[in-house]
């Protein structure tokens, strides 16, 4: 699985403002290009029985909390990651 970018943030957006399709209808994605300031972590085990983590900018956060039930990732400093 891909590791979480430090560097950039890993959300996805469609050309219309809709973020992540959750398993929906798969339009046009761009990745988001802002600096991310948190590493979300599925708190339960994903379907392919491991955590998907990704990095969130301030504005992808927001738009994740929005449409993600509560309690459905934690949230960490990506200075906490190991490495660079
Ligand atoms: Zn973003």
């Amino acid at each position: 699985m891909t590791p979480p970018d430090k560097n950039q943030c890993q959300a996805k957006k469609t050309a219309g403002y809709n973020f992540m399709t959750l398993g929906g209808r798969v339009g046009e994605m761009v990745r988001c290009t802002n600096k991310p300031i948190v590493i979300a972590t599925e708190a339960k085990l994903g379907t392919d029985d491991q955590f998907g983590s990704m990095s969130l900018c301030a504005e992808c956060l927001n738009a994740f909390i929005e449409q993600t039930p509560k309690g459905y990732a934690i949230f960490s400093d990506p200075k906490d990651l190991p490495g660079t």
